[in-house]
């Protein structure tokens, strides 16, 4: 590892707190839940070996970018299962993010003006105005389904300008985009138990809009006005997981005064990414006086869909979905958030459905984000171990309750040459409320809830 006073320690706001690396009394209690150590069995891929690595930086022992730190800080998901069982309660998250946004300060003058551009594209203009996400997912769509795909993909031009990796990571994107745009569902449950604001997310809108309306229909259901404010955004944590924690901030901003001026009661996100993101605003602005306390109230008030229906209470699904279902554990829903057993008693309580757990649960799947496109070839040693131990358990259906692990798990299994079908839990609530009661689709979304 080269050590160089460079780029020694590191400087102005978003510092990595030493607080925080203080606390790791090297037990390596960690090291098993890691998946990239348990994938290469190096210290240094460890979460120990990370955290001895930015303290190393912040005490000037090594330079901020030099290749080995810039590696690790980037070869981490980001999945948190390091802190799931650390017994010493180290906030890694609290590390690595502003790790990253050092690095990024420290390196952004130097990338190329392609790398600079390709950057601002995507953090800048597809995440910060989801209008061009919908229009960048029109295309998309059109490539996809228009049967251009197929022959792109047969004429073999991907793989000679080395864009086929890429390619096939692009989410399949829904027949018609769900677009908040002021759009308010109201119960017809007799009981109204309270209004929530439904996070439309950036991909969950152009790629999973069935899941979002889904998600609407099973809050109704459960007493629940749901609301759609227009003035919501992405949540920033792409962004933040590429160390750019200011646009983050800008991000979350727009989402906190959404919400404030919705007068909802609870900010419900049904994308576990998202979700462990939008808790986290008040840590965001931890040092930001005139936002830290609304960004902590709204943080309160945000509740991952499963984690909310399994708290107010929900009528009893009574369709029969006769399948062996595996829930794959979102590391954000698992670690970030501890949310492990509300899915699985939502999926339990569906009459026929036969819950089976996997070998080694919290072990990443390799999404995490961007990272399947970052770091191709960890991810894809992830996404095979994880295909490896879901095939084990031979399930009719993989449940899950996020995006990235949506994607991951149907690619790995498309790879193995397997068709399960992949699904969010509140899908399966709605398919088997739908089952019961086959009218209660109609009750659906309006027609102008969705758009594209
Ligand atoms: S479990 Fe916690 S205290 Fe032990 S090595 Fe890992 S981070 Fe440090
Ligand atoms: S966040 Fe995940 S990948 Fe990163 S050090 Fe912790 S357990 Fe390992």
């Amino acid at each position: 590892m080269p050590i160089t006073s460079s780029t020694s320690g590191f400087s102005g706001t978003d510092i990595p707190p030493a607080s925080v690396y203080d606390q790791c009394v090297r037990c390596g209690l960690c090291l098993p839940a890691c998946p990239t150590y348990v994938e290469t069995l190096v210290e240094t891929s460890s979460p120990r070996g990370r955290i001895a690595l930015i303290k190393a930086v912040d005490e000037g022992r090594l330079d901020l970018t030099s290749p080995g730190f810039v590696h690790q800080m980037h070869e981490c998901l980001d999945c948190r299962a390091c802190e799931a069982v650390c017994p010493s309660g180290v906030a890694y998250g609290q590390l690595l993010e502003p790790a990253r946004t050092q690095i990024e300060r420290a390196i952004q003058g130097r990338r190329s003006l392609g790398d600079r551009l390709l950057r601002q594209f995507t953090l800048g203009a597809l995440f910060g105005h989801l209008w061009v996400m919908r229009l960048v997912a029109s295309f998309l769509r059109f490539y996809q389904q228009s049967g251009l795909q197929r022959v792109v993909r047969a004429s073999g031009i991907l793989r000679a300008l080395r864009l086929d990796h890429l390619e096939a990571q692009a989410p399949a994107i829904s027949d018609h985009f769900f677009v908040p745009q002021g759009q308010r569902w109201n119960t017809t449950a007799q009981t109204r138990k309270a209004t929530v604001f439904m996070h439309a997310g950036c991909v969950m809108q152009v790629a999973f809009a069935g899941v979002n309306e889904a998600t609407v229909r099973v809050l109704n259901r459960a007493g629940c006005d749901v609301v759609a404010p227009a003035a919501q955004g992405c949540c920033g944590a792409i962004g933040i997981h590429a160390g750019d924690i200011d646009r983050g901030r800008e991000l979350a901003k727009v989402n906190i005064a959404a919400f404030e001026d919705s007068g909802a009661d609870f900010y419900i996100v049904n994308a576990a990414g998202c979700g462990s993101s939008l808790k986290e605003y008040g840590h965001l602005f931890a040092g930001k006086p005139r936002w830290r306390k609304r960004a902590a109230d709204f943080a309160g008030k945000v509740r991952d869909a499963t984690e909310f229906l399994d708290s107010i209470g929900i009528a009893p699904p009574l369709g029969r979905i006769d399948a062996v279902v595996v829930y794959q554990d979102p590391c954000h829903l698992v670690n970030a958030q501890e949310i492990a057993g509300a899915p699985r008693r939502l999926l339990a309580s569906i009459p026929g459905l036969k819950l089976r757990e996997i070998e080694e649960p919290a072990i990443c799947c390799g999404s995490a984000g961007i990272y399947n496109v970052t770091q191709p070839e960890m991810a894809a040693r992830l996404q095979r171990r994880k295909i490896e131990h879901i095939l084990a358990a031979e399930p009719d259906v993989v449940a899950t309750a996020n995006p990235g692990c949506a994607l991951q798990v149907s690619s790995g299994l498309r790879a193995a040459g397997r068709t399960i079908p992949v699904k969010h839990v509140v899908e399966l609530l709605d398919e088997s409320y739908a089952a019961y009661n086959p009218t209660s689709r109609a009750s659906s979304l309006s027609a102008a809830s969705t758009v594209g």
